[in-house]
């Protein structure tokens, strides 16, 4: 029986190096993309442009009620204590929920295995992205579902040992297109080259002393997305 997963892929590095990971361990992939408020439309076109060239099946959720803490809160002082230190890509409780909507689908489709896109840098600001937490989740989801009582459902992440270089360099292995992933917080047509996404983006490649396809592909004037903007644009 082909090994089938449940991946949740953003369109950024991490979740599409994961794809290409599963695709060549033989996994029969089905994706998640989540769509909550301020996702931009390149990055929800990029994971679907990432579903479309391996062949795999997307299922877009929206979960329009989720913000991050910057967006819930005007200014520091409001924001309650717990959370004055969050980073402020911080999505309350995000991966609980985002898990638990896997699980869905996972109970629906039969299968076993959810697998999460996070680098070993994510950890360090993230505590829902620890391993502890996946290890707790996917006991209580063994517990909690059909599909775990008869197999075990779990929550994993093979890229939660590498820094993010280090999944860099193992997307170049894979043939990643990395052209087709997005890594700006900002909702642009061509990345900022400011926010901490594009700054620990570039920060990899250089470390690698690779240039990044997608900056190459902007440069050159051929940006899959850029074009198809202008073709769109054109009588
Ligand atoms: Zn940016």
């Amino acid at each position: 029986m082909k090994k089938k997963a449940i991946l949740l892929l953003s369109g950024g590095i991490d979740s599409a190096v994961a794809l290409y990971l599963l695709k060549s361990r033989g996994y029969d992939v089905i994706a998640l993309s989540i769509n909550y408020p301020g996702r931009g439309e390149r990055e929800r076109e990029s994971a679907r442009e990432l579903a479309r060239l391996t062949n795999t099946k997307l299922i877009e959720v929206d979960l329009p009620f989720m913000r991050e803490v910057d967006e819930l809160w005007n200014n520091d002082d409001e924001r309650p204590s717990h959370l004055r230190n969050a980073h402020p890509s911080t999505i309350p409780a995000r991966n609980a929920i985002i898990y638990a909507v896997a699980a869905y689908y996972a109970e629906v489709f039969g299968i076993d295995t959810i697998v999460a896109g996070h680098n070993a840098d994510d950890t360090k600001y993230f505590p829902d992205t620890s391993r502890e937490f996946r290890r707790f989740i996917s006991r209580a989801l063994t517990i909690g579902t059909y599909i775990g009582r008869a197999r075990g459902l779990r929550v994993i992440a093979p890229l939660s040992g590498l820094s993010k270089t280090d999944v860099v360099r193992l997307g170049l292995k894979l043939g990643v297109p990395f052209e087709y992933t997005w890594s700006c917080h900002n909702n642009y047509d061509v990345p900022c080259g400011q926010c901490s996404g594009c700054l620990a983006r570039r920060r990899a490649f250089n470390e690698l002393g690779v240039k990044d396809p997608l900056e190459e592909a902007i440069s050159n004037g051929r940006d899959w997305w850029l074009l198809r903007k202008k073709s769109l644009i054109k009588p």
